[in-house]
């Protein structure tokens, strides 16, 4: 039986920036990935870093308003010690607005932007516009009361990043590819191959497959896959130009010159990894809203499984009753955007470090159970 500090399941992106995290502690630690790095909902290619809207404030959206600033400086990091690129950019958003009495909220929430959205450092905004700030880009009859415009939106490279991140763990921690982990009882951990694994903690960050990973030890928490389908149009546009968000479609080009396009939200599905037919309409919608990439060929199809907790917050903390387990999930639409402050805060609990940044009560596990 092999003896570590911390088995982390799991190699998406909330894996990878644990087992980042876990090194720089000095952990002895394992990572366990079933497939390959980022085989699970980690490997698409949209990549926005979309802030919740900044009205109604509450633990959730500071959390990731946090972590949103935090990522440029982390991001630095990882390609200072790889040499490998990620593809951020802050390159703000641009949502049309459809109907005249939306231009209202635009203006509440730009005052929320002035409270909320700011640090020392900078002062993120939102406005109205009458258009976006590039011709066509939306389609002048596209936003026909204008756009909500912010400066705090940005996009990366998912793929990018989780190669990256890989690459940075190299050396510093152990990598387990190709093999599935499952619970053997308390800290132990049984492979695919039949070896045993021990760990003092154990974090369960196994995306959707977490809900069912945990459910002997909390059967009351509870959590769902949404299948979402996204498309790249091989464009060759200008990699500043703002993310488009409109009725649930993004429009991201990357440092490439490509647009991402997505994405569908589906609750019911069979097949997670399979595009189809729905896939097609986003595309077209995105056409519409953007008539320059009406001719673009779409390049590449992908789908995948977001994780969803029950009551939609991320599930990060410790299980009640079992102090060695750990999960680290549910970042549904916006993970990127905060699975590394969600992996500093779950490391500093599992270490119990009060230094570390807090998870917010909404968050943890204990908080789902039943009182
Ligand atoms: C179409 C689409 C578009 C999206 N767009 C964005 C976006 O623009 N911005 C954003 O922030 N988020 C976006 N998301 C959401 C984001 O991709 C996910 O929330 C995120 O990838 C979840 O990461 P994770 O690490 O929790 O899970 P995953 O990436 O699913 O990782 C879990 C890993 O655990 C492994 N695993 C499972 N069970 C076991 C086991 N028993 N043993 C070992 N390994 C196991 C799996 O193989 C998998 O690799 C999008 C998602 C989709 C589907």
């Amino acid at each position: 039986m092999e003896r570590f500090d911390l088995i982390i399941i799991g190699g998406g992106i909330v894996g990878l920036w644990s087992a980042y995290f876990a090194a720089q502690r000095g952990l002895k630690t394992v990572l366990v990935e079933e497939h390959g790095i980022a085989a699970g909902a980690s490997g698409g290619v949209l990549g926005a870093l979309m802030p919740h809207s900044p009205d109604r404030w509450n633990a959730k959206k500071q959390f990731q308003f946090e972590a949103l600033n935090q990522l440029p400086g982390l991001l630095q990091e990882i390609e200072a010690r790889t040499g490998q690129n990620v593809g951020y950019r802050r390159v703000g958003r641009i949502a049309p607005i459809l109907k005249e009495h939306h231009v209202d909220d635009v203006a509440r929430r730009a005052e929320g932007a002035n409270e909320f959205w700011q640090t020392e450092q900078s002062a993120f905004a939102m406005q109205h516009m009458d258009a976006g700030p590039a011709a066509n880009w939306p389609a002048v009859e596209a936003m026909p009361f204008g756009v909500a415009a912010d400066n705090f939106s940005a996009r990366l490279s998912p793929r990018k990043l989780i190669m990256a991140l890989a690459g940075s763990l190299h050396g510093s921690i152990d990598m387990r590819f190709a093999t599935r982990a499952a619970f053997l009882g308390e800290k132990q951990v049984t492979l695919g191959d039949g070896s045993i694994l021990h760990a003092d903690k154990v974090l369960v960050s196994a995306g959707l497959a977490s809900f069912d990973m945990l459910r002997p030890y909390a059967p009351s928490i509870s959590g769902r896959g949404v299948k979402g389908q996204a498309a790249v149009l091989g464009t060759d546009l200008d990699p500043n130009l703002p993310i488009i968000y409109s009725d649930g479609v993004y429009l991201i080009v990357h440092d490439d010159g490509t647009t991402a396009i997505g994405s569908t939200s589906e609750k019911e599905f069979t097949e997670g990894r399979e595009t189809d037919h729905l896939l097609d309409d986003v595309v077209e919608k995105a056409r519409a809203l953007c008539p320059i990439v009406k001719d673009a060929p779409v390049i590449e199809r992908w789908a995948g499984v977001r994780p969803q907790a029950q009551g939609r917050d991320p599930l990060l903390g410790v299980i009640p009753q079992h102090d060695w387990l750990y999960v680290a999930t549910g970042g549904f639409k916006i993970s990127f955007g905060i699975a590394h402050l969600m992996a500093q805060s779950v490391l500093g609990a599992l270490c119990g470090d009060e230094t570390a940044p807090s998870i917010p009560k909404e968050f943890t596990p204990g908080n789902r159970l039943p009182r």
